[in-house]
């Protein structure tokens, strides 16, 4: 069935980071914007208790699981990442680094403007909007990480990390912090370690809190559970007479498909979503003018995640923030301490004893001995009394270059090596910490077994595959995030991201999508 045409400025696709700054800004400027977002609306009750409920906490259409966490495995790489109005920001871990100095003068947008000096006021505003503050409160699993520091001699680099979340009184709420008044009422963080499985408290500032509230105040229109299957140029090839959108139902068993008609569009879907869609689009010929670039220059952060599960539940590795504090080990690296709340112990069944060797024909033989010879090591994660409290999770970031290359594959994304070395789980500088944390918390050291048994690397930072580039040859974008070969068409998410970023992307993404954003003039009346 189909529906006849509603009028808009602009359509923005997906409403995370990027999504959420174009729609407050561009509803600031007088524009009619309307937001699509394929996943659900979530009231703070409707966040599972723990992982264990697989039905609230994932996405899984197929399971009709409609959750906020989504895992995709392709070739080279594991991809998690969030889903909702809202975006990322519902399942993220609210860290908030800045990056280091090399990102801005590295990659397809080396050179093209002194990105470092343009963006500051850019990631001042974005700290200020997403109410970036330090952690005040560390707990056990911070300060193990404090005594990995001082094996590093870092303990001096060391720090409670910045995070988007309200630290008022707990379980009072309270008008709005943030914006004179304007934005939703909120209460104090309790430090329960539950920001990944979504915050039931009302503390994380997540964009539905932010961005999306002043957004729908302003007159943008958000619509939840449709995805955008289709964009074609209305009259002109170079979309100058605007777009039609096409987007269906992505919860109901009915695909009741929708045409919307929008003067200029954004593509905000995250990289899992904008390089989809525009590989799809380019594929079809409903946009034929897409850079060649589209699906190339993908980068992770060449992550390393390790679960190092204590022997004893003497301590409470679940209480704090998801990500409280952070140190660099080494110039090319940060480590984080990452949590879940307590109960919340779905990863024991995903994971398995760490074992690291590039080698598969040696790596997984060691581990099935390690299993058969020494089954208790697994069995202390399985039959841990409460896994998240017993577990420090530690994330290792690098800020070493390696590119992967998307292309559309018969039902999902494929994945091919694009540049650099093949990103790797088996970090050397990260198995040692893991190690060195085992002993600081008397534990044994684990890894999810994806990544132990494919040897591809998972991650929750997948940036590019839509980046900035002087020409149609280089970059999908241009410095403006403009698309080349179309007008009033932008793209401001992760797949603009343009260099390697060593650190959590969120705000880099908000910087980046408030400079693009301040190029648009206000609508003319
Ligand atoms: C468990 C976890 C923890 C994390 N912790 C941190 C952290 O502490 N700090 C940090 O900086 N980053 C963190 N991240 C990463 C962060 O969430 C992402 O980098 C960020 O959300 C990406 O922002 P984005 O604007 O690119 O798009 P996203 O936030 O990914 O939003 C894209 C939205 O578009 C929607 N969409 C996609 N395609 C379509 C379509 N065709 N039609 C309609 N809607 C569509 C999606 O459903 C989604 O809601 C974490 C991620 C995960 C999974
Ligand atoms: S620690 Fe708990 S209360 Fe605080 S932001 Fe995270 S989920 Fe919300």
């Amino acid at each position: 069935m189909k529906e006849t045409q509603e009028e808009y400025d602009y359509v923005i696709v997906g409403s995370g980071f990027g999504g959420a700054v174009s729609a407050l800004r561009l509803s600031e400027k007088g524009y009619k914007v309307l937001v699509i977002e394929k996943g659900k609306w979530f009231q703070k009750k409707d966040f599972p208790k723990s992982n264990w409920n697989l039905k609230k906490w994932l996405w899984l259409p197929t399971f009709r699981f409609f959750g906020i966490f989504k895992m995709t495995m392709l070739k080279d790489v594991t991809i998690v990442s969030g889903t909702g109005v809202g975006g990322g920001s519902l399942v993220y871990a609210n860290t908030l680094p800045r990056p280091h100095k090399a990102f801005y003068s590295r990659g397809n947008w080396k050179g093209l403007t002194d990105w470092e000096t343009e963006l500051e006021p850019h990631y001042t505003e974005a700290e200020r909007m997403l109410g970036a503050a330090k952690n005040p409160k560390l707990f056990d699993s911070d300060k193990a990480l404090f005594e990995l520091a001082k094996i590093y001699n870092k303990e001096n680099e060391f720090e409670a990390a910045n995070v988007s979340v309200f630290f008022g009184e707990p379980e009072k709420e309270v008008s709005d912090p943030y914006f004179n008044g304007e934005g939703p009422e909120r209460e104090g963080c309790r430090f329960c370690g539950g920001c990944m499985t979504g915050c039931r408290y009302n503390a994380k500032n997540s964009l539905d809190k932010n961005y999306l509230y002043l957004a729908q105040k302003n007159g943008a229109k958000i619509q939840a559970e449709r995805i955008v299957k289709k964009i074609v140029p209305y009259g002109k090839d170079d979309g100058s007479e605007g777009y039609i959108v096409t987007h269906q139902s992505s919860t109901s068993l009915i695909k009741s498909t929708q045409l919307v008609v929008a003067k200029g569009i954004v593509f905000s879907g995250g990289v899992l979503g904008t390089v989809r869609l525009l590989l799809d689009m380019k594929k079809k010929k409903q946009l034929p003018n897409l850079s060649p670039a589209v699906g190339d220059h993908i980068r992770t952060n060449n992550e390393n995640l390790a679960f190092v599960v204590a022997k004893k539940s003497d301590k409470d590795y679940s209480k704090g923030l998801a990500i409280g504090s952070i140190f660099p080990p080494n110039e090319d690296g940060h480590i984080e301490t990452v949590r879940y709340r307590t109960g919340s112990s779905f990863w024991k069944t995903f994971i398995l004893p760490m074992v690291f060797n590039k080698k598969a024909i040696v790596r997984i033989p060691k581990l099935l001995l390690k299993i058969i010879f020494q089954p208790w090591i697994l069995g202390r994660a399985w039959f841990a009394k409460d896994f998240a409290k017993q577990t420090v999770i530690l994330l290792f970031m690098q800020h070493l270059d390696s590119t992967l290359k998307f292309k559309r594959g018969l039902f999902n994304l494929k994945s091919t090596m694009s540049s650099g070395k093949k990103a790797t789980p088996f970090i050397n500088e990260a198995g040692d910490l893991a190690n060195k944390m085992s002993k600081i918390i008397n534990g044994e050291p684990f890894m999810v077994n994806v990544d132990l048994i494919t040897g591809a690397p998972s991650t929750a930072h997948i940036l590019g595959g839509a980046v900035i580039g002087e020409n149609q040859k280089d970059g999908v974008i241009d410095s403006k995030q403009h698309v080349f070969g179309y007008k009033n068409m932008l793209v401001c998410d992760g797949s603009a991201i343009s260099a390697n970023l060593g650190v959590n992307p969120s705000l880099t993404i908000t910087a980046m999508t408030e400079r693009a954003m301040s190029f648009i003039s206000n609508k003319e009346q």
